[in-house]
């Protein structure tokens, strides 16, 4: 089935006046992309190119750790099923056997690489702690609250020591595709913008690559509600697309159910209340002071996040005691909060809130997207050379909807598997004939519209109309692109934002069940009929969805 939206076939940006030539290039520095540069480095020439400063993205800010069975009283067994329950039906349940199994493997590497993880009071094992979903304690964290930075600090310090080419300020804008000696068609390289601090483009060239490796994150900046930080604009996914590679499962983005609430007129990115805080005992009250997760879910405020999130908005949607845009979080009887919990109790009282006596205002904010470009937990995709990890990528890990804390596990496996796999073996040498560099752009100016017609029609809980509504504002969006438009990060990231977005609402539309993190106000329940994919490709400018 093919939907008719009209989409920037390319980034429009000055011609390239410089070349260079590696064996792997991977884009962006999160997780998962340091995970793959840092295997692949010793045996392969690699540069890593992302977009702002090495710690930009989603991995510095996540707080509450990293899963892996390491208790032993829990099981493999377990890890899969509680993350197959998470996932509604739509896992790939290879892809999910494989990352369980290798999770403990890859929290000892980091520990190997340098990374401190809390431990116990008197053993001197890790400390284990719980969070929604898990049927076990099996959460890794460093910090109390600071486990993405540790990781990133792990990864970033290992990746500059083993010599990896670090390009900051550096945005991947298109892949270079050409052919094979045998006339298939595959990935040469990327289109690289370098940078000025202001996001203003200085030059344009070409990173010739026998593999590209995405590592770009997801896309939780296409919402004006949102516990992602600045860059997590899509970019990867959107330049996969424009390439004619497949993405899945688009419509899938997690809500987180507790970002903190800090007034009705707050935008961009909100301040994350761990799932963490209610693994240690909080527990969520509506304005009137109920219990908001009682009789919803036998594993009440531990529910997985898409029951929570679901709750918390349709408890809003009632107005308790008047309020209709928060809840709150009661951390009051967890002891030490200040010590386990340092960078949210930090938060709190930025906006004058006291979490040891007060309680926490909070609120569903877009967290997490389950979808991204279709690749295996090896990171390979349909296009030959090209390799995406991390959140960027639809392994069939998280279904319609990621078990908390797989994820930064995922990056560092899937990573790592994709940068041995290319020390081992490089993808054949690809002819490029002309590179096309014609492209259209819209003005950066847009992104505010397109963030709150997502916010407002395609958050928690989407109706058909609302859904329509978004769809036909980011139609006369996309009528405004041109090649005319200033080339500058904020228009690059706002065109590649409209690219996701408008897939993520097309796919929206077209499932017509509640299932996962995708729920619907017109059908309550998921239906066997829809136990199946939804994949976007671009194909000549036209976005595709096909069930
Ligand atoms: C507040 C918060 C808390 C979280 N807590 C947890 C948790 O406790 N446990 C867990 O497992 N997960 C957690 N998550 C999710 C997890 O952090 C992410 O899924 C994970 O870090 C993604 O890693 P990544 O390497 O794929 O992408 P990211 O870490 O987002 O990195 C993406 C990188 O790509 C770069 N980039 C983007 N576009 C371009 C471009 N065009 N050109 C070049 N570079 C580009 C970015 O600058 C960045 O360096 C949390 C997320 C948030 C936001």
């Amino acid at each position: 089935m093919s939907v008719s939206r009209r989409l920037p076939r390319q980034l429009a940006a000055p011609d390239p006046t410089w070349s260079v030539e590696t064996d792997v290039v991977v884009l962006g520095s999160g997780a998962a992309g340091l995970s793959a540069a840092l295997a692949a480095r010793p045996v392969r020439e690699v540069i890593l190119v992302t977009k702002d400063t090495l710690d930009a993205g989603s991995t510095n800010w996540a707080q509450g750790g990293l899963a892996a069975v390491l208790d032993p009283n829990d099981s493999l067994e377990n890890h899969v099923a509680d993350t197959l329950a998470a996932g509604a039906g739509l896992c790939d349940e290879h892809a999910v056997r494989t990352l369980v199994d290798e999770a403990p493997t890859a929290i000892r590497y980091l520990m190997e690489l340098g990374a401190a993880f809390d431990s116990g009071d008197t053993s001197g094992e890790i400390a284990l702690t719980r969070e929604g979903g898990h049927s076990h304690r099996r959460i890794v964290h460093a910090g109390g609250d600071q486990s993405g930075a540790e990781v990133q600090r792990t990864l970033d310090e290992s990746v500059r020591l083993a010599g990896v080419q670090v390009v900051e300020r550096a945005f991947a804008l298109d892949l270079v595709t050409g052919v094979r000696a045998d006339g298939t068609r595959a990935v040469a390289g990327v289109r690289v913008a370098m940078l000025d601090r202001s996001g203003g483009v200085q030059s344009v060239g070409i990173v010739h690559a026998r593999a590209v490796v995405i590592a770009t994150g997801g896309y939780g900046q296409v919402y004006a509600s949102t516990s992602n930080p600045p860059a997590v604009t899509g970019d990867g996914i959107a330049l996969a697309l424009r390439a004619g590679v497949e993405a899945a499962d688009l419509e899938f983005i997690q809500f987180h159910p507790t970002v903190l609430w800090s007034g009705p007129d707050a935008t961009g990115q909100q301040a994350l209340i761990s799932e963490a805080v209610r693994g240690e005992g909080a527990i969520l009250l509506d304005a009137a002071g109920q219990r908001v997760m009682e009789g919803v879910h036998p594993q009440k405020d531990l529910a997985p996040r898409d029951v929570v999130a679901t709750a918390i908005s349709q408890r809003m949607a009632e107005a308790p005691a008047g309020v209709h845009d928060h809840v709150y979080l009661d951390a009051r009887r967890i002891e030490n909060f200040e010590d386990r919990f340092p960078s949210i109790t930090a938060s709190c009282r930025n906006i004058g809130i006291d979490p040891v006596h007060e309680l926490i205002p909070v609120a569903p904010a877009a967290h997490y997207v389950c979808g991204g470009v279709i690749a295996n937990l090896d990171g390979v995709t349909s296009l030959p050379g090209l390799f995406v990890v991390g959140e960027a990528a639809r392994t069939g890990v998280h279904g319609a909807n990621r078990l908390a804390s797989n994820s930064l596990t995922e990056g560092v496996v899937a990573g790592t598997r994709v940068g041995r796999a290319l020390s081992w073996q490089l993808p054949e040498q690809v002819h490029v004939a002309d590179i096309d560099t014609d492209g259209e752009l819209i003005d950066s100016y847009h992104r505010s519209a397109l963030r709150s017609a997502m916010s407002r029609y395609v958050g928690v809980l989407r109706s058909p109309e609302g859904l329509a509504a978004a769809d036909a504002i980011l139609q006369t969006l996309a009528g405004n692109a041109s090649s005319e438009v200033v080339p500058t990060r904020k228009s690059f990231e706002a065109t590649n934002m409209l690219t996701i977005a408008t897939a993520v609402v097309a796919a929206a539309l077209m499932r017509k069940e509640s299932r996962g993190c995708h729920r619907r106000t017109d059908f309550d329940a998921p239906s066997s009929q829809w136990q199946r994919h939804l994949t976007c490709r671009i194909v000549n400018g036209e976005l595709e969805v096909q069930v």
